[in-house]
Order: structure tokens, then C-alpha cells, then sequence
């Protein structure tokens, strides 16, 4: 690259080429499967906690993790007839079995792709026809919804009870022999550019697509992000870690951000589920929480309530923030009431988990901090495409190790949300300051709503609303919730013209209840569901967004 400036400690700027590189040096990168790098070296005796489930209060040591999944991995191959490279689709909450159901396909030489555990039939369908799984597992609670959306050519997988019908199998039965198990070698991909996981994310623009996340992704964000100089407290080593999760499992931050760090770190991670600000503060103190992962619900929710007080969060010395946008305010309030700092970084699916990330020492409020070591970036205008100065807007390009290949079976929309030069499409807008080199995200332009962190694609809700008989048109965007910290999806609707509006709040409320039983409970569309003439799209049929947008601003103004 060309001359470059530096723009504070962690940032470099090539003005000539208009692209911003970490001033961070590159980690040294391990060539290894995501098996290898978590559990390879972890010896069948060794007794220290990895997990432990703060409802049931069970506890799996790293001996114990890397038998069971060796056990089970092997048993995937041998008595479910599995070869490496083939599918298995995970819709399992947050537990001590996830970690074994992937930990032993990822053993296996399988790819996992994942589902939220509560989508309804129609979310779970998407999926299954997206990744084409030769098998499914499920909670035996979910049994029934998995055979409603007609997973029932394949054998489905429990994770506990042994119901003997046909096809279906606990993970008891498929167990291999412990001495067999232990005597296994894990299977290595030739190319460490192989998929291991494929979540799901809409992108820029559409359904909820699979994303390609290969073992090289996985080894190179988690070794990124342990050579960023206070991404652990420094002083926090292995085992001494004690990181609270109550994210799911399915999701990047939860998968890579807690699982597969706390494995490879050999911390003790520490699931709570359901989050309540009362369950984790109960969580914090009984088991000397010292880290904790969070989204920006949380932490506005932990700030109005009253256990949220320095001496709860005592042993705490870092909350961490993401999946969604955090402001300063919120930051500043929790850190008054508890005396903790809150470092908020930013990811995506796409980018296996980050792409900036704050360092020690360094962050200006409401900030995301910098690019994470070995990645690079450019800003850009919206409409030219051409790199904008530091301290205008612009929308964010990736590019570095940690970015996946592309969408599963999807050509177009992975051509799509590269650049020519390789650089990922985010999506998202933001400002570098020319001082400091710390990225702000101030807008989004992708369709992306986030629900508490989660996903919602507009574009599958308005194709829900539209299967509605009284519904001609829909779009749907997200409204933003000052209150509750979070997105809300809100929808403007066309009647059919036979439809009366007499009533339009029993049409809304019977409108509602269809999505309702539809979809699963982060798309609701608690953002509320307006009427208009026309919902505006152009000629060739696309919704106008920025109209759409425009007439939520009016809708507010009027509020
Ligand atoms: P996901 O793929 O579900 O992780 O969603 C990624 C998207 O979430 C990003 O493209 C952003 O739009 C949003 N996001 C994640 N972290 C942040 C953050 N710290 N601030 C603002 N938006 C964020």
C-alpha cells in the first residue's frame, strides 16, 4: 500500500488507496480446525470446569466435554452413517448439550448449521431447505414443531429422551464406545477454508440466507481478538475467567464471542437462561462473575433496576456490548451504577463475529472502537461508491481473515456484497475520527431490523403479511424505542379494496395475530401496524424504503 498516516494509536490510514488497516500487529494464526483449536489439546482427565448451567447447577469439565464429544462425534459417523461434509441443522437453546452437539460435529468433520430453537414451522422450513441437513437436532420439547414443518424424511436427533420410534434417536444411543472414542483422531479438513458453520443472516437485503463461516474464519477471529491488547482483562488468565452468557447459542456472538472463546481460553463460561436484570444479578454474585457479555436491552434494563449496585458487581471488571447499537448515556449510567466499564464493540454473522473492537485504554463514548488486528477497511460514499474522507460518513467495507466465502448456494448475493477488490459490503454507516481512529456507526442502510439483537428481515414479514386475504401490499421497517433500547418492527399495510376500514383496529388486531401465529416472538410486530393508500414501490415493484422511512418519521412527528 501506498503512504500512510497514522490516526491515533491503533490506526493507520493509506489516504492515497482511501483504506484504514489496525495498527495492531497481525496474531499468529494456528493451522487448525475449529476442533483442534478448542478442545485438541485438552487431556481426558483433566477435571477443570468448562461449563456450568446456573438453573439445573450441572457441571462439565473440559475432560468430560472433550469425551462426551469424541463419543458422540464418532457416533455420528458410525452408527448415524454421517461423513464429513455433511450437514446436521442445530436448533437447540443455550446448554451444556449444544456445546456437545457441535464440539462433536465439528469432531466429526460436519458442518452445523444453526436455528433459533423457538422458530416457528414456516422460519424452520426456511432453514432446513437452505442448508439441506441430512440430520436435525432438536430438543425432544420440539419434536412435534419439527415434524410440522415436515422435517420427517431425515432422522431427527434428541438431545435426552429415548422415545424409540423410528428414526428418531437419542444422543444415548448414538454414543460410541469410550475407549474407541478416546483412541480417535478428530477429522481435519485438507482446506481450513472449509465451511464449519453455516448461521443465518438476511444481509443487505432479502430472506435470511446461510452464511459460509469456514474453520479458518472461526482460528483467526478468536486469535484476532486474543492479541487485542485488553480484550481480556490483563489480569485474567485461563481458567481464572468467569464469563456470564444468558445470549443464545445460535447466534455469533453467543457461538464464537463466549463458546469457542471460553473453550480455547480454557475460561469458565456460565449460562443463565432466561435473562431477568434480577436473574443476573443473583448469577453475578453466587458465582463471581468477572466477565459479561451483553446486548443493549440488557444493559438498559439492568440500569433500571435496583440490584444493579457497585457491590453486586464487585468481582465484574468488564461488561461487554454489541449486536446492536448502544448509546453513550446508557454506557455512562451503568458505569456510575456499578463502577464497571462497558467496552462496546461491532459485529456481524458475516464477519464470523467482529470487525471492530475497542482496546485498553482506549474509547470515546459510543464508539465502536477500531479494526480489529489484521483487518481492513474502507469508507465510502453511499451513492459514488468512492472513499470519503475521515470524519465524513460513509458505509463501511471489511475486508480480512474473519470475513466468510459467501451465502450457501446463492451466487448473486454473494457476488452481490463483495467489492470487485474483495472488500464486504456491511451495510452499515459510519464516521472515523481523524483524532483517535475510533469508528462510530451512525446509520444503517441494509433492510436489517434488530430486535433485541436479533435478526428480523423485513422482507419475510411482508411476505407473511401479504399471504393475509385483506392485505394488498406491505412493507415493514424498524422503529426505534428509546425506552426499551431496541428496534421495533413496525408495518405500514395496504388493504385489499373490498376490505372495510370501519374498524381498522380489529383488522390490526386480526392482522397481528396472523403474524403472530407465524412467526417466532422477536418479529412481532410490537413497532405497531399502520394503514396507508399505497405503500410505495417503484415500477419495477421494489419497496422505496427512504419513502417508507420517511413516512415513519411523519407517523412519529404526529405522535
Ligand atoms: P448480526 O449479523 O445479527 O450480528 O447483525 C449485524 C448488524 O448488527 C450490523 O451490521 C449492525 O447493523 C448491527 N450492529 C452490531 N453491532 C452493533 C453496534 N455496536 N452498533 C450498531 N449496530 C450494530
Amino acid at each position: 500500500r501506498g503512504l500512510t498516516v497514522p490516526l491515533g494509536p491503533y490506526t493507520v490510514y493509506d489516504p492515497k488507496a482511501g483504506i484504514y488497516a489496525s495498527r495492531l500487529p497481525p496474531p499468529q494464526v494456528p493451522s487448525e480446525s475449529v476442533y483442534q483449536f478448542c478442545l485438541g489439546d485438552v487431556s481426558f482427565d483433566d477435571a477443570g470446569t468448562a461449563i456450568t448451567d446456573c438453573s439445573s447447577g450441572r457441571i462439565i469439565s473440559y475432560g468430560e466435554l472433550r469425551l462426551r464429544a469424541q463419543r458422540f462425534g464418532l457416533g455420528l459417523l458410525t452408527k448415524a452413517h454421517l461423513k464429513p461434509g455433511d450437514t446436521i441443522l442445530v436448533a437447540l437453546h443455550a446448554s451444556i448439550e449444544f456445546a456437545v452437539v457441535v464440539m462433536a460435529a465439528q469432531f466429526a468433520g460436519l458442518r452445523v448449521a444453526l436455528a433459533n430453537p423457538d422458530y416457528a414451522r414456516k422460519e424452520l422450513r426456511h432453514v432446513y431447505r437452505l442448508t439441506k441437513p441430512a440430520k436435525v437436532v432438536v430438543h425432544s420439547t420440539y419434536l412435534r414443531r419439527a415434524a410440522a414443518a415436515n422435517i420427517k424424511t431425515f432422522t431427527v436427533i434428541l438431545t435426552d429422551t429415548k422415545l424409540g420410534r423410528g428414526g428418531v434417536l437419542s444422543i444415548g444411543e448414538l454414543l460410541a464406545d469410550e475407549s474407541a472414542a478416546k483412541a480417535a483422531q478428530p477429522f481435519v479438513p485438507k482446506d481450513l477454508g472449509t465451511t464449519a458453520y453455516l448461521p443465518s443472516s438476511s444481509g443487505t437485503t432479502g430472506l435470511p440466507k446461510a452464511v459460509q463461516i469456514s474453520h479458518k474464519n472461526v482460528v483467526s477471529m478468536i486469535s484476532a481478538n486474543l492479541c487485542t491488547p485488553g480484550f481480556i482483562p490483563e489480569s485474567l488468565h485461563g481458567d481464572q475467567v468467569r464469563m456470564l452468557s444468558f445470549l443464545p447459542f445460535f447466534h455469533a456472538y453467543g457461538l464464537i464471542g463466549q463458546l469457542h472463546l471460553m473453550l480455547r481460553m480454557r475460561g469458565q463460561l456460565f449460562l443463565l437462561r432466561p435473562f431477568t436484570p434480577d436473574s443476573l444479578c443473583k448469577a453475578v454474585q453466587t458465582h463471581r462473575i468477572n466477565l459479561l457479555n451483553c446486548v443493549p436491552p440488557a444493559l438498559t434494563k439492568l440500569t433500571k433496576h435496583p440490584g444493579t449496585t457497585r457491590a453486586v458487581f464487585a468481582t465484574v471488571k468488564r461488561v461487554r456490548c454489541g449486536a446492536a447499537p448502544l448509546d453513550a448515556e446508557t454506557e455512562a449510567k451503568f458505569t456510575d451504577l456499578t463502577g464497571v466499564e462497558v467496552k462496546q464493540g461491532w459485529g456481524m454473522t458475516e464477519l464470523t463475529l467482529a470487525g471492530l473492537d475497542p482496546s485498553s485504554g482506549q474509547q470515546t463514548p459510543g464508539s465502536v472502537g477500531c479494526l480489529v488486528p489484521a483487518t481492513l477497511a474502507r469508507v465510502v460514499d453511499v451513492d459514488t461508491g468512492k472513499a470519503v474522507e475521515p470524519g465524513q460518513r460513509g458505509e463501511l467495507l471489511i475486508k480480512g481473515d474473519q470475513v466468510f466465502s459467501g451465502y450457501l448456494s446463492n451466487p448473486s448475493e454473494t457476488k452481490a456484497s463483495f467489492t470487485p477488490d474483495g472488500f464486504f459490503r456491511t451495510g452499515d454507516v459510519v464516521v472515523v475520527d481523524p483524532r483517535t481512529g475510533e469508528f462510530t456507526i451512525v446509520d444503517r442502510l441494509k433492510e436489517l431490523i434488530k430486535y433485541q439483537g436479533f435478526q428480523v428481515a423485513p422482507a419475510e414479514l411482508e411476505g407473511v403479511l401479504v399471504a393475509h386475504p385483506k392485505i394488498a401490499a406491505a412493507a415493514v421497517v424498524g422503529r426505534y424505542s428509546k425506552d426499551q433500547a431496541t428496534e421495533l418492527p413496525c408495518a405500514f399495510v395496504e388493504l385489499t379494496p373490498h376490505t372495510s376500514t370501519t374498524s381498522k383496529g380489529a383488522v390490526a388486531k386480526e392482522i397481528d395475530e396472523f403474524v403472530r401465529s407465524k412467526v417466532s416472538h422477536h418479529k412481532f410486530l410490537r413497532g405497531g401496524i399502520h394503514f396507508v393508500d399505497k405503500v410505495p414501490v417503484s415500477a419495477s415493484g421494489k419497496i422505496l424504503r427512504k419513502e417508507v422511512r420517511a413516512m415513519l418519521q411523519a407517523l412519529e412527528q404526529q405522535e
